[in-house]
């Protein structure tokens, strides 16, 4: 789960993390409040979506001259101009694809007068199973192309789980940008107030990108991405009350309810599967036939037939799904089950494209036998390389390539 730059930073500051001072806005009124709550002479006026690469956007409605989503103010009523310009807008970053995110909230915040700025994650590194420290002087709005093009000025150290942060990966960190006297000390500092917020809240990443050097000498935090280990959520319910689900897919929503595992993609074969790993395999099998995925979609090992059904709904309410594979191998999850699931979604739903269903397992006859009896034009198949091919047969029959 992810969650705004602004709510990021108010969680940064309960650790003690240093940020501008700034201020949500859901309307042009409400900026104008908070830029009056702010002492200039200089205002950010930021727009909050959950995407990078705002500072260069650029916005679909307005032409190619307009600003980008993060602009200066030098009055309120500046503030109030952008914000008239920005709400309602769509906001076209390098992250958010051609589509683009629609500007609901802004963030205005104190303009800071910048020396220089580096880039300072922290992740989970799934290679050496440890949190990741990632450091470069090159911070700004061209981190993707220092990657790509200089990627020996980007510095990684790791954290000792059993030790967890030591004094010593400040020290690594301050020397890593460069820093001497009371620059490294704020660097010492920093390091543990966001390693505790990292463990405090069961984070996945915290990216900042600014962090900044100010012209008086501070280390201030301008850009804050922060995302959550979805398995955790539970322990975190103030967290949780962040989300912002005009920001998720609405069939990731509603898969969520459910408990499904379901992430969009862009082919046109939807797929229901149990098991990560099966459901990886599908997908590439489908590939393998020339075909791609419209999702993917892991039911669970003890899916109830509730949760089939559902999942089956959002499968078909993609207008992009022109065929559905289902590939369940019942073990936990028995296939008999799975079939009266699917013949009852698909009555509900009065299923009008091909269905390829293959089932392996415990109740596998009587699964087949279900399937055969419903009466539905269900096409069968007896491995996963016969469903793959029997599916992109029909999906290519119905939309010629
Ligand atoms: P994004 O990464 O989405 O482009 P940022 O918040 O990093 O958005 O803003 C882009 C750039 O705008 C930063 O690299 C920084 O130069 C400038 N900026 C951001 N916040 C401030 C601020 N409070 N004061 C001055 N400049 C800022
Ligand atoms: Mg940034």
């Amino acid at each position: 789960m992810n969650i705004h730059e602004y709510q990021a930073k108010e969680l940064l500051a309960k650790f003690g993390v240093p940020v501008p001072a700034g201020y949500a806005a859901m309307s042009v009124d409400e900026a104008v409040d908070a830029a009056k709550k702010l002492p200039g002479p200089l205002w950010v006026v930021k727009a909050q979506i959950h995407a990078g690469g705002r500072g260069k956007g650029k916005f679909s409605e307005l032409g190619p001259d307009a600003k980008g989503g993060v602009r200066l103010a030098k009055s309120v009523e500046e503030v109030r101009a952008n914000a008239e310009e920005m709400l309602g807008k769509t906001l076209v970053t390098i992250q958010t694809g051609a589509q683009g995110k629609q500007v609901q909230r802004l963030y205005i915040t104190d303009g800071v007068d910048i020396a220089k700025e580096f880039y300072l994650a922290l992740l989970v590194d799934r290679e050496t199973g440890r949190i990741a420290i990632v450091a470069s002087t090159e911070g700004g709005m061209d981190i993707e192309k220092v990657a790509h093009d200089t990627p020996e000025k980007i510095e990684t150290l790791t954290v000792d789980p059993a030790t967890g942060l030591m004094p010593h990966h400040g020290r690594a960190v301050a020397a890593a940008l460069g820093l001497s006297g009371d620059l490294a000390k704020q660097a010492g500092k920093l390091l543990p107030q966001l390693y505790n917020a990292f463990i405090g809240t069961d984070a996945s990443q915290i990216e900042i990108n600014p962090l900044a050097v100010t012209e008086d000498g501070k280390l201030l935090v301008l850009d804050a991405k922060v995302g959550f280990d979805n398995n955790a959520e539970f322990r975190h319910p103030d967290i949780q009350e962040l989300r912002d689900l005009t920001e998720e897919d609405p069939m990731e929503i509603e898969a969520s309810k459910y408990d499904l595992a379901y992430i969009k993609l862009d082919g046109n074969i939807g797929c229901m599967v149990n098991g990560a790993g099966l459901a990886m395999a599908t997908m590439d099998i489908i590939k393998l036939n020339g075909a791609f995925p419209a999702n993917f979609l892991d039911v669970g090992g003890g899916a109830s037939k509730e949760k089939v059904t559902a999942a089956f709904k959002i499968i078909l309410s993609d207008p992009a799904v022109k065929g559905i594979l289902v590939n369940i191998f019942g073990g936990i999850m028995r296939c008999d089950i799975i079939a009266e699931g699917i013949v009852e979604a698909a009555r509900e739903v009065d299923l009008k494209v091909p269905l390829v269903v293959r089932l392996e397992g415990t109740n596998v006859q009587q699964g087949k036998d279900i399937l055969a009896m419903s009466g539905l034009p269900i096409i069968a198949a007896n491995d996963l390389g016969d469903a793959a091919r029997k599916i992109v047969a029909e999906v290519n029959q119905a939309v010629p390539a």
